[in-house]
């Protein structure tokens, strides 16, 4: 047997018998082939350990801060939008708009669309609409995509490459174009801070903040230009605007994560009762029913995410349960 194991931009291929095993962490069932994982002297893997922080964290003054933030940036005359809230067709983005809606905000939800958007991720989305915001989705050149996921799945066994790299550069663009600084994005996965506009002051990002906070495995937007005919021209919505324009702007973004707990079955159930619409069976490749159901190449990046690494998205969702001390359930289908 061989099997493959991957670091950021490269990927390592061992024989069976060789010395380099996988190690699992000591609390949920995580290996240490998952990217950027430290694992601790005692066996535990950092996300396990940063979980186990957060029963001490005081979340009603996270809370209070969290309104303050929204204070500060929220539309003062109602002459333009509160805050640019990236959504796609998932649970977590209509828990997303949801919350913000709670908070009183006048939000512009921007999806950039996935690279093949199922049927239900369509659904999902109009459900976001009816919700009561304004909405706008951006779909970039289709025949470019094409390339841009076989170049991701050739270079860097990734096919949502693209995909990956537009929902994060998109919805900036978006707060460039229509002059809304604060972007509320969802989970932070280093879940460390709660993002740049806490900073009371030189909290205006950067495109290097951005392309680090946006990991694009070693594939640069610019290494593109010149493969398979793709020009300068056509990565217009991979790239982020110049720092001028950011800083023009005044650009910033938090992290929801970081105030509210966050925890993707309770999402799933609260945007479930918002009408949010599940598969009537398991995702490919995974044990639940509620997440990763908005694009149709999901199946095909989480088998390569297990030959690179040696695990796939079901193991992704038995830890973050794991951690919850909860047994694995799907939600009800509707
Ligand atoms: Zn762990």
């Amino acid at each position: 047997m061989i099997f493959c194991y991957g670091g950021a931009d490269k990927i390592y291929f061992f024989k069976e018998g060789c010395e380099r095993y996988m190690r699992y962490c000591e609390k949920c069932v995580m290996p240490d082939t998952k990217p950027d994982l430290k694992f601790g002297e005692d066996g535990v893997c950092g996300a396990c350990e940063s979980f186990s922080k957060r029963q001490a964290i005081d979340w009603s003054a996270r809370e209070r801060e969290f309104r303050e933030i929204l204070e500060r940036y929220r539309s003062k005359d109602g002459s333009n939008w509160d805050c640019i809230v990236p959504v796609s067709g998932g649970k977590d983005s209509t828990y997303q708009t949801v919350r913000m809606l709670q908070f009183g905000m006048n939000p512009l939800c921007v999806t950039a669309t996935t690279c093949d958007l199922s049927d239900v991720g369509r659904k999902n989305i109009e459900n976001i609409k009816s919700l009561g915001v304004d909405y706008m989705e951006f779909s970039p050149n289709k025949a470019i995509r094409r390339k841009l996921n076989r170049i991701g799945l050739t270079q860097v066994g990734d096919i949502s490459w693209p995909e990956h790299c537009g929902i994060f550069t998109i919805p900036v663009r978006a707060a460039v174009q229509y002059k809304v600084p604060l972007i509320v994005w969802g989970e932070n996965s280093q879940n460390e801070y709660g993002g740049p506009a806490a900073a009371a002051e030189n909290n205006v990002l950067t495109r290097r903040w951005l392309e680090e906070f946006g990991g694009l495995l070693g594939l640069r937007v610019t290494d593109l230009i010149g493969l398979d005919g793709i020009e300068g021209k056509h990565l217009i919505p991979y790239s982020y605007p110049s720092d001028e324009d950011l800083r023009q702007t005044g650009v910033t973004g938090i992290f929801l994560g970081y105030y509210l707990p966050w925890d993707g079955y309770s999402n799933a159930l609260i945007a479930q009762a918002n009408g949010f619409t599940t598969l009537s069976t398991t995702v490919e490749g995974s044990v639940v029913n509620y997440e990763n159901l908005d694009n149709y190449q999901t199946g095909i990046h989480d088998y390569f995410k297990y030959l690179k690494f040696g695990f796939g998205r079901a193991t992704d969702i038995a830890c973050l349960h794991l951690r919850r001390g909860a047994s694995l359930a799907g939600t009800p289908s509707k």
